[in-house]
């Protein structure tokens, strides 16, 4: 009997091969940096050594942005300030990077993200203080599966395709680094596998990044039949193209996330129908003040140049709380993630909002781009009127709202009844379904969006949208999971947002399932008493 083990699914794909484990080894002993200073020199010149051999562009960029953080003079200089009056080095560079980490945190989405970049360059200077060198991920020589606790940025990006065949991590997430990078390099990965390092030890496994399952010493019959399902995969993947629908035709738009100005060039060169979900948080990132209207106007024109013609959703700045930007003066919360945050921090500031619309609708009239233009964390219907009120008046026609938050799920009808289109945030939405903290590596299994409770309240949502005739889509990572992606189809999602990577795979497997069949998988999710059963019974159904 082949013995499995459940996580998450962070990334696509089959794989088989013999675990190699990372404990991240005692580190090795070194001369100690003298200033801290010289620590980042040391972390900069390795990062960029390792720039130099990176397995993919995205871990080319992730290290050169690892580069610049290291160099960064509110970390360095930050820290020697505080050395300066009498902190260890040691304790101020940790301070001066969870400080930083915290910033980047507040903003969300493709920011939040980063904070653990920042947290691993603050452990390599404080390595090159006290004089350890950082240990390295194993290098056996073979094709392996690598099983780890957790990786580090600097690691995932450095990771040898070569030889790692597949992921499998105890802690993270959907969102986390390690699914990040694995889905850029197309390497299966499943994360939150509790004790996977001892279990996995020295055996052969086969990770199923579709299924969040890892099959360890797995028989001849199980070999075969995930074996023939990745091959039918990979080619659908690369044959099927165009615009998203499924086998029997029905239309589901494919678009992409943009988090920042560099990501647009790359998304608008994806085979996508538009931009699903533009977080427009980068431009307020770590501002003492806010951007003015003409930066603004700059930034949003650069993105709609490259999307004229296309479908382009913008998103208003989601600041706030647990993203607290400086400039909105919104002071210290108990609770962040239920505090003021999203469209709430209009409330006390209405002008950041107007001018954001004014750059908006002025952005447009220069690009003739046509953009839709939504609220995040929009909880009630007055929210909603007000807000669309605002977006109107500025001169933008087509006015939405994020739901991700269970009252607006509950109350969609209500709240669509004001506006002309809604997009579902998962990450959020599991977040507040689950009361779990989306930042806390180890709810990771609360905060999966297989969760039938989070399907429960998109299937609710859509049916308030299908009531009064209006369009809703899905821009949370739930999107780029392909399974999931037929699942919210069959509850009436018609256009899915994600990372530009995670398109083809997602068209490819809509291309071979009929409606039907996706409204069947949304049924099974209902019956499904957990998310591991949820998956397990979707597959079962698209396969059959
Ligand atoms: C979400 O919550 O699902 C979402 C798309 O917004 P963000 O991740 O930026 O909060
Ligand atoms: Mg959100």
């Amino acid at each position: 009997m082949t013995d499995t083990l459940v996580g998450i699914a962070a990334s696509p794909g089959l794989a088989a091969g013999p675990a190699v484990r990372h404990d991240g080894a005692a580190d090795e002993a070194v001369p100690a940096a003298e200033s801290v200073a010289e620590a980042s020199q040391r972390v900069r010149d390795d990062l960029a050594a390792r720039a130099s051999r990176a397995s993919s562009p995205e871990g080319r960029a992730i290290l050169e942005a690892l580069v610049q953080f290291a160099a960064d003079p509110e970390l360095v200089g930050g820290a020697e300030a505080m050395v300066d009056g009498g902190t260890p080095p040691v304790d101020a560079v940790r301070t001066v990077a969870a400080r930083f980490a915290e910033k980047l945190q507040s903003l969300g989405g493709y920011f939040a993200e980063r904070a653990p970049d920042v947290v691993d360059i603050g452990e390599r200077m404080v390595a090159a203080l006290e004089g350890r060198a950082v240990a390295e991920l194993p290098r056996p020589g073979y094709a392996h599966v690598l099983v780890a606790r957790d990786l580090a940025p600097a690691d995932t990006a450095t990771l040898d395709v070569t030889e790692v065949l597949a992921i499998v991590t105890e802690q993270g997430g959907p969102t986390s680094h390690t699914a990040i990078l694995a889905r850029g390099l197309g390497i299966p990965a499943v994360v939150a596998v509790r004790g996977a390092r001892d279990s996995t030890d020295g055996q052969e496994l086969i990770v199923d990044g579709d299924l969040g399952e890892v099959h360890i010493a797995p028989d001849a019959a199980l070999t075969t039949a995930l074996r023939e399902r990745e091959n039918r995969r990979r080619s659908r993947a690369r044959t099927v193209t165009g615009p998203g629908r499924t086998k029997d035709g029905e239309a589901v738009k494919l678009l992409v996330n943009v988090g920042t100005l560099s990501d647009a060039s790359a998304a608008a060169e994806a085979d996508s129908e538009g931009i699903g979900l533009f977080r427009t948080e980068f431009l307020f990132l770590a501002r003492q003040d806010e951007p003015s209207v003409d930066e603004q106007v700059e930034a949003y024109s650069h993105v709609f140049t490259r999307f004229v013609g296309r479908r382009i959703v913008v998103r208003t700045l989601d600041g706030g709380s647990d993203k607290p930007l400086p400039f909105l003066g919104l002071g210290d919360e108990e609770n962040p993630a239920l505090g003021v945050r999203g469209l709430r921090t209009a409330v006390g500031r209405p002008e950041v909002l107007e001018r954001q619309l004014v750059a908006l609708a002025s952005a447009a009239a220069r690009t003739g781009g046509q953009p839709w233009v939504m609220a995040p964390m929009v909880s009630t219907v007055a929210e909603a009127k007000w807000f669309a009120a605002q977006t109107r008046a500025a001169g933008l026609p087509t006015v939405g709202i994020m739901v991700e938050v269970p009252a607006a799920a509950l109350r969609s009808r209500q709240l669509l009844a004001e506006v002309d289109f809604a997009s579902l945030g998962t990450n959020d939405l599991a977040q507040y379904a689950l009361a779990a903290d989306r930042q806390q590596g180890e709810l990771g299994s609360l905060l999966d969006p297989w969760q039938p409770a989070v399907l429960d309240l998109v299937a609710t949502a859509c049916a308030g949208a299908a009531q009064i005739g209006r369009p809703i889509g899905v821009c949370g990572e739930a999107a780029a999971d392909p399974a999931l992606a037929a699942v919210l189809v069959g509850l009436g999602v018609r256009s899915l947002s994600m990372a530009p990577v995670a398109v083809a795979d997602v068209r490819a497997l809509l291309a071979d399932v009929d409606l039907s069949t996706c409204q069947r998988a949304a049924k099974a999710v209902a019956e499904a008493p957990s998310a591991a059963d949820a998956r397990q019974s979707v597959w079962a159904t698209l396969q059959a």
